[in-house]
């Protein structure tokens, strides 16, 4: 079994002075896989210090080197892309699709920052002054465990293209993802103290980033109840925050869309990362005259949503990441029935032989309203709610109706007919017939799936401050 015991700081793998461990459970089998050693807030103050010391030359640093840093840190991780995916398979239970796209996220966000310092002008002329944009100082990034190192690669890579240092702290589930990634970079050769990676529990190591007077930053991707508690602790010392926080999606079918590709896409879009996506289309809006044929069409298709063991190829649909997850998702799925919501896929318990990991049955819910609980909260898991509409406005308007406002999805045989749909969508973005990404988009929410934006040149400048010099 196996025991990860060492964090990441000031350019050397130390042992923490915390001496709390956590046992790490495969998702797949409900068996420990090892434990993780769990920094404490001495960790964290040592983390910030050394960030704080390399902050002082590397923020000096030219385009030019910074350039050299980032595709080191690429170099070392590409040659070790098998590693990677068998990790986040056994780690979290990632259907290999996903593992494989978010690894090539992960080199795509070096690749992104090194064109931005290859266009980006640090200084400007704004009126009659120059204005120089300026590293933040040290920045705290903490990471939830899905896709764990993609969000390590996307936060750093802009950071150090902006000249900016960082502690970072994942999720306490993602060990052994983070002892990997930490190794490879380790190899890349940045100064010391540029980035620190600290394992510990949120209230403990996270807390201490987030009040701690010598971060200037935090850039934080997890749930809207955390986001808002780093908020308010960042605020103290007047931290800049960018904040990624949960969604609650809404997929706009409109009349003249090609089903046959907007229902499986659709379906993808709701059930990536086995439901636990930030970005999952949960909420499938479909003309009341169509929901026959959409019923149809997905009573076909469903069955292709193989649930298993995401170590096997075939499999489209994982398990949850934990025991807790899974029992938290059981609970909206009862509350859907509770209050009136159909069936027409899944439902409670286990998919039969299956039943020692956190596997749900991928779920699909008709006869919704958008007042329900399983359409307003995020469930994080494999559950789908069909809503119908009788207008385009009422369509909008239901997608507009929640709290997030992360991302939207619109098909429509008409390009322009989606565009104008999509303008009206109060989310940071709106997919148009894909589901694909754009790694130098802006990624954020509107309302409370956040504040500011990551990747792309809008997620860089995030990193900067700008000074202007008025003579
Ligand atoms: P979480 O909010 O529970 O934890 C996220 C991170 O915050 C972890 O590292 C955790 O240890 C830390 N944390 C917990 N309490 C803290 C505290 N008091 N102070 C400081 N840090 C603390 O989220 P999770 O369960 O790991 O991930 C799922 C959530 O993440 C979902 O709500 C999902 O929507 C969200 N998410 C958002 C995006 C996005 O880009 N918008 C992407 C992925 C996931």
């Amino acid at each position: 079994m196996k025991t990860i015991d060492k964090i990441y700081i000031n350019g050397a793998f130390v042992t923490p002075k915390g001496t709390e461990y956590f046992d790490l459970i495969s998702p797949t089998t409900n068996q420990k896989l090892g434990q993780v050693r769990l920094g404490n807030t001495e960790d964290a103050v040592d983390a910030i210090e050394a960030a704080k010391e390399a902050f002082k030359s590397f923020s000096q640093t030219s385009t030019e080197e910074r350039i050299v840093y980032l595709q080191n840190l690429k170099t070392s991780i590409e040659k070790r892309k098998q590693d990677f995916i068998d990790i986040m398979i056994e780690e979290y239970g990632g259907t290999y699709l996903f593992a494989a796209t978010s690894f090539e996220y992960m080199l795509k966000s070096f690749d992104s920052a090194i064109q931005i310092l290859h266009e980006y002008s640090f200084t400007k002329t704004m009126g009659i002054s120059e204005v120089q944009m300026a590293p933040v100082g040290v920045v705290g990034i903490i990471i939830p465990w899905n896709s764990s190192n993609g969000f390590i690669c996307g936060k750093l890579a802009n950071v150090i293209a902006a000249g900016c240092t960082a502690v970072i702290k994942p999720s306490e589930m993602s060990a052994q993802q983070t002892e990997l990634i930490a190794a490879c970079f380790h190899e890349a050769g940045l100064p010391k103290g540029v980035y620190n990676i600290v394992n510990g529990l949120g209230d403990v190591v996270g807390a201490e980033i987030s009040s701690n007077p010598h971060i200037a930053k935090i850039s934080f991707t997890g749930s809207t109840a955390v986001g808002k508690m780093i908020a308010k602790k960042a605020v103290d010392t007047m931290k800049r925050v960018t904040l990624e926080l949960g969604g609650k999606s809404p997929n706009i079918i409109l009349d003249d869309a090609d089903l046959s590709k907007a229902i499986p896409m659709a379906l993808s879009a709701a059930f990536m990362n086995n439901g636990q996506a930030c970005i999952a289309g949960t909420r499938l809006l479909v003309p009341e005259n169509k929901l026959k044929e959409v019923k149809n069409l997905i009573l076909n298709i469903a069955p292709n949503f193989t649930v298993g063991d995401p170590k096997n190829k075939n499999t489209v649909v994982g398990p949850l990441v934990s025991q807790k997850q899974y029992d938290r998702v059981q609970n909206y799925i009862q509350s859907g029935i509770n209050e009136g919501a159909a069936i027409l896929v899944g439902g409670l318990g286990k998919p039969e032989g299956l039943e020692n990991g956190n596997f749900v049955k991928p779920t699909i819910f008709t006869n919704v309203h958008n007042q329900m609980k399983i359409a307003r909260e995020e469930i994080f898991g494999p559950v789908l709610s069909i809503i119908t509409y009788k207008s385009e406005e009422e369509a909008v308007a239901i997608a507009n109706d929640t709290t997030y406002g992360l991302q939207a999805y619109v098909s429509s045989a008409n390009e322009d007919r989606a565009h104008k749909i999509a303008s009206q969508i109060n989310a940071g973005r709106v997919q148009i017939n894909t589901i694909n990404h754009d790694p130098l988009a802006p990624f954020g929410g509107f309302k409370q799936s956040g504040i500011g934006r990551e990747f792309g040149i809008l997620g860089f400048e995030a990193y900067l401050e700008p000074r202007a010099l008025i003579r």
